[in-house]
């Protein structure tokens, strides 16, 4: 049972706006966020310690393990949607759909220890794609599904937003 509201916002539109509910402005720096990555797997090591992890303190929202299970699902696909702009001409980048792969992936009964060191993982390998970036290369496009255009640079201002705004969510 999942009885949480699908999220149906495009959250793409804090690149033009900002968010004022995790303070990203949509100008940070690209290059920070190899570092960011790996500082912010740090800080969820912390949430998924928390004896009330695996609560949802709020009936509509995702306990911490949930939330952390999405972000490590999240750096992977930023990962891969990076890989791919980079080695491909204008690719077309793979959908996500977090709330149906939350229910899928059982998000809610993943283990909170085992998810902190997936997670981690995740981050560090994000951080090494994002490494290799450099010149030009930050420039280069893809288009998601419905045409919206990313550059690497663009796409990695937003999977930056997710990190920011998901550590956030669990007050970290
Ligand atoms: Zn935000």
């Amino acid at each position: 049972m999942n009885e949480i509201e699908p999220d149906t916002r495009d959250w793409a539109d804090v690149l033009e706006g900002g968010c004022s509910e995790c303070g990203f402005t949509g100008h940070e720096d690209v290059t920070s966020v190899p570092d960011f990555a790996t500082t912010s797997a740090e800080a969820w090591n912390e949430v998924l310690t928390r004896p009330n992890a695996r609560e949802r303190t709020q009936p509509d929202r995702w306990s911490d393990v949930e939330y952390a299970a999405h972000v490590r699902d999240i750096l992977d696909l930023f990962r891969e949607r990076t890989h791919l702009i980079v080695t491909q001409e204008s690719p077309t980048l793979p959908n996500f759909d977090g709330d149906a792969v939350a229910v899928e992936s059982d998000y809610r009964n993943q283990d909170p220890a085992e998810v902190a060191v997936e997670l981690r993982a995740a981050a560090l390998a994000y951080a090494a794609g994002l490494s290799q970036v450099s010149g030009d290369q930050w420039d280069r496009v893809g288009y998601r599904a419905d045409g919206r255009e990313f550059t690497v640079a663009s796409l990695t201002r937003y999977g930056l937003h997710e990190l920011k705004h998901h550590l956030h969510d669990v007050n970290a």
